[in-house]
C-alpha cells in the first residue's frame, strides 16, 4: 500500500473537536493530511507532516470531508418538469404526484434505471458527495421495489427499502391489503438488499399505525429504521421516529414544542430537506430553533424528480444558511458529520485518522465560500471510494 500526503490546505475541515481550532468543525489551518488504503493516517499543520510516497500540493485551498446525502431517491424513471412549472404557476404540491413517477418507472427496464442511477451518482460525485443513501419507493410491487434496491446496491451500502411510499393506484380502494403486502412478501423479498426501512408518514401516504407496522416488520427483519415525516403538515411521525429510536426522521418541517422535545432528548437526528421546501413553495423549517433546542441535525438533498430534483449538497448549505437560520458552520457539520450521524456511520463525515480518505478539495481558500458562493461550482476534487 502506498501512502499520499495532501498538503498546502488552506484550510482543513475534519470535524474532529480534539484536532485544530477545537470547535465541532476542527478546523487546522496550514495543513495536510496522509491517506493510505483509502483511510486518513494522519492529519496536522503542514510544516509536521510525515513523508509520504506521493504528494499533492493543493496551493491553499480548502479541503472539507466528502458530503454525506442521507436521503435520496434515485431508482426511477421520467421526470415531472411540466409538474414543477405548474407547482409555480400556484398549483399546491400533493403526495399522490409520486404515482406519475411510479408508473414511468415500473415500465422501464433494468438498464435505464442503472444508468439514470449513475448518472445521478456521478454528478453528485462532482460536487462532492463521497456516500449516499437511495431508496427503493417508485416500484410499489414485489418485483419493482426488490430490482430497485438491487440496483441501488450496485452503489452504495446505504439502500433503505421505502415499499410504503404511497399507496399505488391498484391498492386505492384498500389501504390495508397493500400494508399487508408491505410488511410481508414485499418485505421478505427487498431485505436482502436494504439496510434501512423507511415510510412516508404523512396525510394522502401512510397514517401513524400504517408507518409503525411497516416500521415494526422492518426492524423484525433486520432492518434499521427511518421515517419520512411533518413535511406538508404537522403530524405524529416524528414522535413516532424517536419512540423507536430511528436514527433519523426526515422532512420536520412543521414541528410542535412536544415534537422538538422529543427529538432533543432522543437523539433521533433531524434531516432537513431544503431542496424539497424551495420545489415546492412551501416554508422552509426551522433549522436554528432545533439547533438551539440541541438536536442534531443533519442536511441532505432529497434527490428526486417530483420535489426536489437537485444533486447539490452545495446548493443545500447555502439554502440552510440563507434561508433556515443556520451558520455556514453548522450548515457544513450537518451535510457531512449530520448525515454520517442520520446514517450511524462512524468512518465518514470526518477527516482525522482511521476514517475513510473521503474529502472534498474546495476551488476555494474556505469552506464558508460554500454559502458565501451559492450555485458557483466549487468542488474540484472529490476523493472516494
Ligand atoms: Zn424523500
Amino acid at each position: 500500500m502506498s501512502s499520499v500526503l495532501l498538503t498546502g490546505i488552506g484550510e482543513l475541515v475534519t470535524n474532529d473537536p480534539s484536532l485544530g481550532d477545537g470547535g465541532p468543525l476542527g478546523v487546522v489551518t496550514d495543513a495536510a493530511l496522509v491517506a493510505e488504503g483509502g483511510r486518513v493516517v494522519w492529519v496536522g499543520t503542514a510544516r509536521e507532516a510525515p513523508p509520504a510516497d506521493a504528494a499533492q500540493d493543493v496551493g491553499g485551498r480548502a479541503v472539507i470531508p466528502g458530503f454525506v446525502d442521507s436521503h435520496s431517491h434515485l431508482v426511477f424513471a421520467g421526470d415531472r418538469a411540466a409538474e414543477f412549472a405548474a407547482r409555480m404557476s400556484g398549483q399546491p404540491y400533493t403526495a399522490g404526484g409520486i404515482r406519475s413517477t411510479v408508473a414511468a418507472t415500473r415500465a422501464a427496464t433494468d438498464e435505464q434505471l442503472g444508468a439514470t442511477l449513475t448518472r445521478l451518482v456521478a454528478e453528485m460525485r462532482r460536487q462532492g458527495t463521497t456516500t449516499v443513501e437511495v431508496k427503493s419507493g417508485y416500484g410499489l410491487t414485489v418485483a419493482d421495489e426488490a430490482r430497485s434496491l438491487a440496483l441501488a446496491r450496485r452503489v452504495t451500502p446505504e439502500t433503505t427499502y421505502l415499499g410504503a411510499h404511497v399507496v399505488p393506484p391498484e391498492y386505492a380502494e384498500d389501504a390495508g391489503a397493500y400494508v399487508d403486502l408491505v410488511t410481508g412478501p414485499m418485505l421478505e423479498a427487498c431485505a436482502p438488499y436494504a439496510r434501512w426501512v423507511d415510510a412516508f408518514c404523512e396525510r394522502g401516504a401512510f397514517d401513524v399505525d400504517q408507518a409503525r407496522a411497516v416500521l415494526t416488520a422492518g426492524m423484525a427483519a433486520g432492518l434499521r429504521p427511518r421515517l419520512h415525516a411533518n413535511q406538508l403538515g404537522h403530524g405524529p411521525g416524528v414522535r413516532l421516529a424517536c419512540e423507536l429510536g430511528a436514527p433519523a426522521v426526515d422532512h420536520c418541517t412543521y414541528l410542535d414544542a412536544a415534537d422538538v422535545e422529543a427529538l432533543a432528548s432522543s437523539g433521533t437526528v433531524a434531516t432537513l430537506l431544503p431542496g424539497v421546501e424551495f420545489s415546492t413553495r412551501q416554508p422552509y423549517p426551522d433549522a436554528r430553533a432545533l439547533l438551539d433546542a440541541g438536536v442534531t441535525v443533519a442536511l441532505a438533498t432529497d434527490c428526486n424528480p417530483g420535489s426536489s430534483y437537485t444533486s447539490s449538497m452545495p446548493w443545500c448549505i447555502a439554502t440552510a444558511v440563507r434561508e433556515m437560520g443556520m451558520t455556514p458552520a453548522e450548515a457544513l457539520w450537518a451535510a457531512t458529520a449530520g448525515g454520517a450521524r442520520a446514517l450511524e456511520r462512524t468512518d465518514v463525515g470526518r477527516l482525522a485518522p482511521g476514517a475513510r480518505a473521503h474529502l472534498a478539495v474546495l476551488a476555494a481558500p474556505s469552506y464558508l465560500h460554500l454559502a458565501y458562493r451559492p450555485g458557483v461550482p466549487l468542488v474540484a476534487e472529490t476523493w472516494g471510494d
